[in-house]
């Protein structure tokens, strides 16, 4: 049925705007034939051609146009057989009732022509009707007229088409259709291939989805018990942690139609729209039901209302969002419809939105872990072909922080680095290259640099891997290059722990390090360079959450500026004067201490860091073990993380 229904509308002629195009040349063309008309006029003549014949008497009439000056000549019948004549006669496409004229010519001013017709017409015998008129084109005129309409006709049906985004396509009742819904929907006869197979990790969520779609297909056994179907979750987390993706498995698994539609659907120019296509949503949905909606970015029409007082022109957002939320709970309660929603600002949510009635499951999809990491390798290796004995759980370390998204891309990108190098198998060379580009950006190995500056790079790079080998809490050093990459000359590769909570010894650590590059500028060439500039943001950064978010300051004390629940739209400052100088100095008194401290550890040092630059400049790539023979064995021992037991499933 849905088939031939869609068959039809395929048959239809579509309607495009380059109809409109054609329909207005159509009518200059007529414009055109119908005003020019010159075939009904006659033949050209002069003027003294014309004062030639009247004293023969050949004229039986003149008809002088006064606005166009232009005077129509009729011969009598004799006239029109004689041989002079003989090419006078109109001839016409179209039979005329009338009598044509046979000559017409301008005559110029009008008052000189007419005297000298009475002079002439006076001494003839049998006199010529002379008659005046104005001529006006009624084709002209008409189009004229009605021109301008269908212009604008014309260009309005043009944006409205455009507007609509012609994502459907169809027949010309698109501007009709403005406040239809553009949910996609997927059901029995659409074919998902997605399911829970392919999210790796992510136990909890997937548990409380799959709950979701058990719900949907035996809703007796759970209100039997006197329960209430949940109306709505909401999948929060970080860009590329595999919402979209579980949202998609649920579309492959649950057998339930399903809608799926992106935040920003909603919005359009036209007010009440958004509104208007919510309801549609919710009444398509309603008819499917049981059945589920899923909105990707609900951030979009989300957002808390009423704090961009500003702009002032958000009203229509506010509408959209007023409306899911009666839709979602309001007084037509829907029934065995579930709500999906994604999002990676939770934070900047209404509240109302966020109520329990509405999303009432607050699904909670962050970065993966080493374990999970592990998973979604396995799922992205699978169609890869890669040398047997890969060790997943090596990769997985080395990518820490990296979300799914960032892995799927580690996969691809290395197989395509081992399709460059012409292998069989992708192996974990091409792994590590492509962890390191999609760090570090592209390689650039012929960026023109001189010797001096390059010299600068080693030395600064150096300095980084010297100061975070000496110290207890920086992350343990991988490799260091001078190798440009991406927009950096070079870079020191480290294995970050995965901590979730961090003390301020740590930061300061870490910050030392980052200062550290400044620092082996400092006290080899006692200059400083603006190469600094990354590392310099990021310890200033560091510096200033460490005062005014996690109350790690002595002087500030234990309090935080930080407001989960403030807009990012906050422009006043939520302390006095006195304190955001205070604030300044507090950051920039830490800063100055770490420096001081990268500063001393180097100078004490000195031989060592020349050392590493040298082989730094003569390798380009060095590796922890090559630190190991210029400074020992590392001190410091890591500490363990606890391990999880494997849940076996
Ligand atoms: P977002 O959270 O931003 O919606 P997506 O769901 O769109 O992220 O994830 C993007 C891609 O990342 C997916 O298409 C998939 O290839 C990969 N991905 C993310 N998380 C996972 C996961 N847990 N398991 C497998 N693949 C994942």
């Amino acid at each position: 049925m849905a088939n031939n229904k869609k068959k039809t509308k395929e048959n239809k002629p579509k309607f495009s705007p380059y109809w409109i195009y054609g329909i207005i040349i159509a009518l200059f063309l007529g414009f055109q034939i119908f005003s020019g008309a010159n075939y009904q006029d006659g033949n050209i003549t002069t003027p003294s051609d014309f004062f030639k014949y009247l004293k023969d008497g050949d004229v039986a009439r003149v008809d002088i146009v006064k606005n166009t000056q232009v005077a129509k000549v009729y011969l009598t019948k004799e006239a029109e057989d004689k041989e002079i004549h003989k090419n006078s006669k109109p001839e016409t496409f179209i039979p005329s009732a009338t009598k044509l004229p046979n000559y017409k010519f301008e005559f110029g001013d009008l008052q000189n022509f007419e005297d000298e017709l009475n002079a002439t017409t006076a001494t003839l015998a049998t006199k010529p009707i002379v008659k005046f008129n104005t001529e006006r084109n009624d084709w002209t005129n008409l189009l004229m007229g009605i021109l301008p309409f269908i212009l604008l006709i014309g260009v309005w049906v043009f944006i409205m088409r455009r507007m609509s985004g012609g994502a459907g396509g169809g027949a010309g009742g698109q501007i009709f259709n403005i406040g239809k819904s553009k949910a996609k929907l997927f059901d029995q006869n659409t074919e998902v291939k997605t399911t829970f197979k392919d999210v790796a990790g992510l136990e909890g969520a997937k548990e409380e989805v799959q709950e979701i779609v058990d719900f949907l297909k035996f809703p007796e056994k759970y209100t039997t018990l006197g329960g209430k179907i949940p109306k709505g979750a909401l999948l929060v987390g970080p860009p590329g942690t595999g919402k979209t993706l579980l949202a998609k498995a649920v579309a492959g698994e649950a057998k339930v139609p399903f809608f799926s539609l992106s935040g920003s659907d909603f919005v359009e120019m036209f007010v009440g729209v958004g509104a208007s296509r919510v309801r549609d949503l919710f009444k398509q949905a309603k008819e499917k039901s049981p059945s589920i909606i899923f909105i990707d970015e609900i951030d979009a029409i989300g957002r808390a209302r009423g704090k961009n007082a500003m702009s002032g022109s958000n009203d229509e957002r506010e509408n959209t969002l007023n409306q899911l939320l009666t839709e979602m709970d309001g007084f037509g309660t829907n029934t065995n419809v579930i709500v999906i929603a994604a999002t990676n600002r939770a934070d900047i949510l209404d509240k109302a939105l966020m109520r329990a009635g509405r999303f009432d499951r607050q699904i909670f999809v962050d970065l993966p872990d080493v374990r999970e990491r592990k998973e979604i390798f396995e799922v992205h290796l699978r169609p890869l072909k890669k040398e047997v004995q890969l060790d997943l759980d090596f990769l997985s370390k080395q990518t820490p922080g990296f979300s799914g998204a960032d892995i799927a891309n580690v996969c691809n990108e290395a197989a395509l680095i081992a399709a460059r190098n012409g292998k069989k198998a992708v192996d974990k060379q091409d792994f590590l290259d492509a962890v390191d580009r999609i760090i570090g950006g592209l390689e650039k190995k012929n960026k023109i640099i001189t010797p001096s500056e390059k010299r600068a790079v080693a030395f600064h790079e150096a300095g980084h891997a010297t100061v975070s080998w000496m110290l207890e809490h920086a992350a343990p050093l991988v490799k260091v290059t001078i190798v440009p990459r991406g927009r950096s000359l070079g870079a020191a590769w480290y294995l970050p722990e995965e901590r979730l909570i961090v003390r301020p010894e740590q930061m300061l650590d870490e910050m030392c390090a980052a200062l550290g590059g400044r620092a082996a500028e400092k006290v080899i060439f006692n200059q400083i360079s603006t190469g600094a500039l990354s590392d310099l943001e990021k310890v200033t950064k560091q510096a200033r959450a460490m005062v005014t978010i996690y109350g790690l300051s002595d002087k500030i004390g234990n309090l935080t500026y930080y407001d989960s629940g403030q807009s990012e739209y906050g422009f006043t400052k939520p302390y006095s004067e006195e304190t955001a100088e205070l604030i300044d100095k507090e950051i920039s008194a830490i800063i100055e201490k770490q420096y001081q401290r990268a500063i001393e550890l180097l100078e004490n040092n000195k031989d060592k860091l020349t050392e590493l630059a040298e082989v730094l400049l003569e390798k380009e790539v060095i590796f922890k073990d090559n630190l190991e023979k210029i400074f020992g064995e590392r001190a410091f021992i890591k500490e363990e993380p606890i391990t999880r037991p494997d849940i076996i499933s």
